[in-house]
């Protein structure tokens, strides 16, 4: 018998249809994953091996009794550990929410168990989904199932903050997995890993029940093997939700249903600011490539201006922190999780003393960084710029998309870089976020596929920006990058 866990979310979905296999032979199998790769890999918080099966029992009793599947029916997933789970500790990898179980559920993880899923475990992220490598998690970081071909074995960076969730899909514990991008935190883990991912357009998927890093920016959406499945997963997971003010109240297109690698017809922008002085030669040469096979699909490619794109990476790094630093004030020590009351201490001392325990370094960073943002003397000159950038760097993308239908970029500026190799600069790992924020501050749909490897055996990923709404042209420029680039690569088990 085949092995169940190489098979992705539409391979899993239509073989327990089909009856060649049952959702509880899945489940068993990516369990058995999950638990023989913890120990090398901690890509999860806590697994929770009866979820899946409980959910694959009952996919499997439906199809016995004739039922419909969910469009997910018999596909265990991994969640990421900022999706509240009603009943299973959520933490955001935190100190701070260690042992804190929601009472409710996610409105996007409430779809998609809807949809049939199953739950494999909560996967590990940067802490408050502060970071680019996962470095930052209170439980550890997550190390990529990925090596490079010289022979050493170095711990490589899964990406962040979704590292986890990159980690699992790439390493095969799980068919996909959901992340959240505040300023990249999909697409680059995907681009590190070899994987799909796709940001929706802010507004798609609903932000009730995700723990909050800045609110204006962060947006749920799917991991995967390939682009299909992205699609699968996405369209169980939006759709209008009365619980959050900034839900899009629009039906969720059928996907799936509309993908083509046809690109005749379409005009694919090529940002020139982009392509920066001293830039990673395999990085250009994989852009390069991706502009061949989207002309190669029939699509017309333009260069196109995107002035304000050195200002983005400033902007970001304070507009998120400023949020952050009002969001995770609700922590403190009263409400959730983490509770540090010293001996004869006031109510002040214990705000003060469960902060300093429960939150990690470069979480106490950004809110310091955005408390200082948003203090009445300097709130002008930065909190106020930022906003101004901004609103400039939206108005780049909507003059772009005058122009063409979708753009083309990296996803990252290199491949994976070794665990350690930027914790002690917080600018170089900033850095690393460069070509990701522009589309969260605009609000743009967004996806990285897997192009090819670098010349270390890495895979490095492409990104595609869409007009709002559009994740349909997205994710069919990303079918056709991946009908052309023949990505098959996968880490050689070591774990
Ligand atoms: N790496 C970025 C940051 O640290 C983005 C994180 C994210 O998208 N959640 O803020």
């Amino acid at each position: 018998m085949t092995d169940l866990t190489e098979l992705g979310v539409a391979a899993i979905r239509d073989g327990v249809a089909a009856g060649s296999f049952t959702a509880v032979e899945v489940a068993t199998a990516f369990n058995a994953n999950v638990a023989a790769a913890q120990a090398a890999l901690n890509a999860f918080i806590v697994a929770t091996p009866d979820k899946a099966l409980d959910a694959a029992a009952k996919t499997d009793k439906a199809r016995a009794a004739n039922k419909p599947l969910g469009k997910l029916g018999g596909v265990p997933i991994g969640m990421k550990d900022l999706f509240a789970t009603a009943g299973t500790q959520t933490t955001a990898a935190s100190h701070i929410l260690e042992g804190f179980i929601p009472p409710y559920e996610s409105t996007v993880s409430q779809k998609l168990w809807d949809a049939g899923a199953g739950m494999l475990g909560k996967l590990n992220l940067d802490q408050f989904a502060m970071g680019s490598s996962n470095e930052t998690s209170y439980f550890g970081n997550v190390v990529s199932p990925w090596r490079r071909n010289d022979g050493g074995n170095a711990s490589l960076a899964p990406g962040g903050s979704s590292g986890g969730s990159s980690s699992a899909v790439s390493a095969r514990l799980c068919p996909a997995a959901t992340g959240t991008d505040t300023g990249g935190s999909i697409r680059q883990p995907a681009a590190f890993t070899g994987i799909s991912g796709i940001k929706p357009t802010y507004g798609r998927c609903s932000r009730w029940g995700i723990v909050a890093f800045a609110s204006s920016l962060d947006q749920a959406g799917p991991m995967a093997r390939d682009v299909r499945d992205c699609a699968i997963m996405l369209e169980a997971m939006a759709g209008f939700d009365a619980k959050d003010s900034t839900s899009l109240d629009m039906a969720v297109p059928a996907w799936e249903a509309g993908l083509s690698p046809d690109m005749r017809g379409k005009k694919v922008g090529i940002p020139r600011e982009y392509r920066m002085d001293g830039m990673d030669a395999d990085v250009a040469k994989s852009w390069d490539d991706g502009i061949a096979w989207l002309k190669d699909a029939g699509a017309e490619v333009v260069d196109i201006n995107l002035p304000h794109t050195r200002y983005a990476l400033p902007a970001y790094y304070i507009i998120a922190p400023a949020e952050a630093s009002s969001n995770l004030a609700r922590y403190d020590g009263v409400r959730y999780g983490l509770r540090d009351l010293p001996e004869g201490a006031g109510l002040q001392d214990m705000y003060a003393a469960t902060r300093a325990a429960g939150f990690g370094a470069e979480v106490k960073r950004r809110i310091l960084i955005g408390t200082y943002v948003l203090s009445a003397g300097f709130y002008d000159a930065y909190y106020t710029q930022a906003q101004k950038v901004r609103a400039l760097i939206a108005r780049d993308f909507e003059q772009a998309f005058q122009q063409c239908d979708v753009i083309l970029a990296p996803t990252a500026p290199s491949a994976a870089f070794a665990l350690g190799d930027k914790t002690a600069d917080p600018l170089s790992m900033y850095l690393n976020d460069v070509f990701a924020v522009p589309a969260s501050l605009a609000g743009l749909p967004a996806m990285s596929v897997p192009a090819g490897l670098n010349r270390e055996g890495l895979p490095l990923g492409l990104q595609i920006i869409g007009r709002p709404f559009d994740e349909q042209g997205v994710l069919n420029a990303g079918l056709a990058i991946e009908s052309r680039a023949g990505f098959t690569a996968k880490p050689e088990r070591w774990w």
